[in-house]
Order: structure tokens, then sequence, then C-alpha cells
């Protein structure tokens, strides 16, 4: 008789939607950058006692258009990919349709939205634990989508637990990742507040639409975070020799061009940070779990500061071709072609930059 049979739907659904959610992390990335993908300028997130009751993710985006309503949190449904191929020319943060089928498998989860037609009227959108849509009712809104999470894991008791135990931990985790978003996002206010139980809602930050980077900076860590940055601005070439196999082709060469721009540290001691928990990184303005990279610049900085940890935002401009961002569901490991040649010559560009900044007087930038 044979043993080997297919697991059933819903169990498969639940099983893939708890590596999509594997945190109060993976919650508000995934609903921040749906909201950055329907082209908003002004981002609310609210948590309610540290994310452990709620969080709700609200936006002043395009809204979702009714003939969506029944698929927008079916599996694998998604506006933004429909081939394989169309992996390379992506312009949006998502393309895996997951994160909404996933939380309505995690957690009570509810949509209310409204297109720019739709005048004051918006419509709340119910759904089973499958995604399936289970009714709507028109409710007064504005335009843009709010999406609601509410007793995240309420249906996986271990996870649960441990969220319960962890919640301080997760909810700074939620916020260093947060601070990420709104650093890199500009023309945008993103704004994060909390909620704990009998207390005041706190603001725990707030941009405001500015037109650069460093001014989403000031607005996150405040303005004296300035005052010890240089502007990051390396270019470089990478070797042909350490491509096996690389053609002289115009398109290739075009590939093998590397810039990083953003801001770190001064290479001088007292400028930089006690611990290294200001440090972002970026891939064509994704935020990213970049490890490698992280350690290249802390080692190059502690040629010149071995007592501290630089601040570092870094943005790798890189051709589509030369990084894979479909290797975790989570889209935040980054396989990057080359990594060893990349980071050597990131090391002697940095080096160079630092050797330059070393003496120099700090300046306020703003
Ligand atoms: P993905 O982002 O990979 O497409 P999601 O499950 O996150 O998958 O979202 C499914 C679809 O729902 C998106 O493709 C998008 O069309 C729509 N959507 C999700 N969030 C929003 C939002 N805040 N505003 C407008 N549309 C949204
Ligand atoms: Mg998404």
């Amino acid at each position: 008789m044979a043993t080997i049979k297919a697991i059933e739907g819903r169990s498969v659904h639940q099983i893939q939607s708890g590596q999509v959610i594997v945190d109060l992390c993976s919650v508000a990335k995934e609903l921040v950058e749906n909201c950055l993908d329907a082209g908003a300028t002004s981002i609310e997130v609210r948590f309610k006692n540290n994310g452990l009751d709620s969080i709700e993710v609200q936006d002043n985006g395009a809204g979702i258009s009714p003939a969506d309503y029944d698929t927008i949190a079916l599996k694998h449904y998604t506006s933004k990919l429909s081939t394989y191929d169309d992996l390379t020319s992506l312009q949006t943060f998502g393309f895996r349709g997951e994160a909404l089928s996933s939380l309505c498998a995690l957690s009570k989860f509810h949509i209310i939205t409204a297109q720019a037609a739709d005048g004051a009227k918006g419509t709340k959108l119910e759904f089973e634990v499958s995604g399936k849509l289970k009714g709507t009712s028109v409710v007064a809104a504005k335009q843009g989508t709010t999406v609601v999470v509410e007793t995240l894991f309420n249906n996986l008791p271990v996870r649960r637990k441990e969220l319960e135990k962890s919640i301080k931990r997760e909810y700074n985790k939620v916020l260093h990742l947060l601070n990420a978003y709104a650093c890199i996002s500009t023309g945008v206010k993103l704004s994060v507040s909390n909620q704990v139980p009998k207390g005041k809602k706190t603001i725990a930050f707030s941009t405001n639409h500015n037109p650069n980077t460093k001014e989403n900076i000031a607005n996150v860590y405040g303005t004296k975070t300035l005052l010890a940055l240089i502007p990051l601005n390396l270019k470089f070439e990478m070797e042909a020799s350490t491509r096996p196999g690389a053609t002289q082709s115009a398109e290739d060469a075009c590939s093998r061009e590397i810039r990083i721009v953003g801001h770190i540290s001064r290479p001088v001691v007292g400028e930089g940070r006690q611990t290294p928990d200001r440090q972002m990184f970026f891939v064509n303005s994704r935020p990213c779990n970049m490890p490698q990279l992280a350690k290249a610049f802390n080692e190059v900085y502690k040629s010149y500061n071995v007592t501290q940890s630089p601040f570092i935002f870094a943005d790798l401009k890189l051709d589509t071709n030369a990084y894979d961002v479909n290797v975790s569901p989570d889209k935040r490991t980054i396989l990057l072609h080359d990594q060893t040649a990349l980071l050597e010559s990131l090391k002697t560009a940095l080096g160079d930059l630092f050797a330059m900044h070393d003496q120099s007087v700090p300046q306020a930038q703003l």
C-alpha cells in the first residue's frame, strides 16, 4: 500500500504561512512594503501593547479595486508579478503574493480600503482562515488602505507564547527595522506609535515627507546624529578576472560597476557608537540583511576607531542581474553575484574614503 500522500490543502497553507510570517518584524515589513508598493506618501504603523494585541498599518495609497476583493488574500495572488522572468525587472517590494494570505492563517485579520473615486466611503473586507473573502461592509474611510492584524499567532500556541515572552525585544527589533524603511523612503511620512494597556499612546518616531535620506535620518535618530556622519559615495569596478566566464559585452561591463551611496560615521574616536545598533543596508533601496557586508564595513572602520562602531546607512546600487532576492520567503537575504570580489573592492574603496576624512572637522550637514 502506498504510504506517500499529498498533505491536505489547509495544513499546507498553515505550514507555509508560518515561514512567511515568522515574527512581529515580518508583519510590519510585509505591510509597510505593501503601502510603498501602492504608492503611499503617508504611512502610519500603530502597535497596541507592543504589537501583542494588534498591529495596524494605514496608508494613503491607491486603495484596492472591488474587482480584487475576492482574490487579494489568496495564496500566490499578486498584482506585481506574473511570470518568473519578470523578477529581473521588478520595481516593487512584493512579488510572491503570500503576505496577506499568511496573515489570514495566523491572526484575526481585516482590511479597510477606499479608492479615489469612492468619496468618504470605504469597504471593510473580512476573510476566512484560508484567505477566501468572507464578507464586505461599508464603512467611513479616506482614500488608502488600513490592514489590521490582531492577536498574531492565535492558532500557533508555541509561537504565541514565545512572542508573549519576548515581546519587549521583538518590539525593539521591529522599531529598528522600521527605522530603515523610514530612512530610505524619501517623500514619505512614516510614523510609528505604540499604545500600552491603560497607558498613553506614544510616538516612537516619524519622518516628514523629506526630500532626502539625510533629513529622514535626522527625524529618526535626531539632528545631532548628522554631526558625526560623512557622505558615502563609493564607486568601483569589479575585476573582470574574478568573474569566470564573463564576456566583454557592453551589458556585462555595465553590470560590473558597483555604487554604494549613503552615510557613515567619520572614522574618528568619539564619533562612532558604543554598539553596532545603527547599521542599515539596502540593495537598490530594499532593506536587507547583509552580515558579510556589515563585517567588511566594521573591519575597515575598526582600523581607525577600535573602541566604537560606525553608524552605517549603505545603499548598494546594483544591476538587477547581479543579485537574487528570491532566496528566502521574507526576501531579506540577498544572494550577491561574486560577493567575495565585491567585498574586497569595497574594503579598498572604504579605506580610501576614511583616509580622506581621518582628520577633518565635524560639520552640521543640514
Ligand atoms: P505581494 O505584495 O507579494 O503582491 P501580498 O499578499 O502582500 O502579496 O498582497 C497581495 C496583493 O494585495 C498585492 O499584490 C496588492 O495588489 C494588494 N495590496 C496589498 N496591500 C495593499 C495596500 N496597502 N494597498 C493597495 N493594495 C494592496
Ligand atoms: Mg506584499
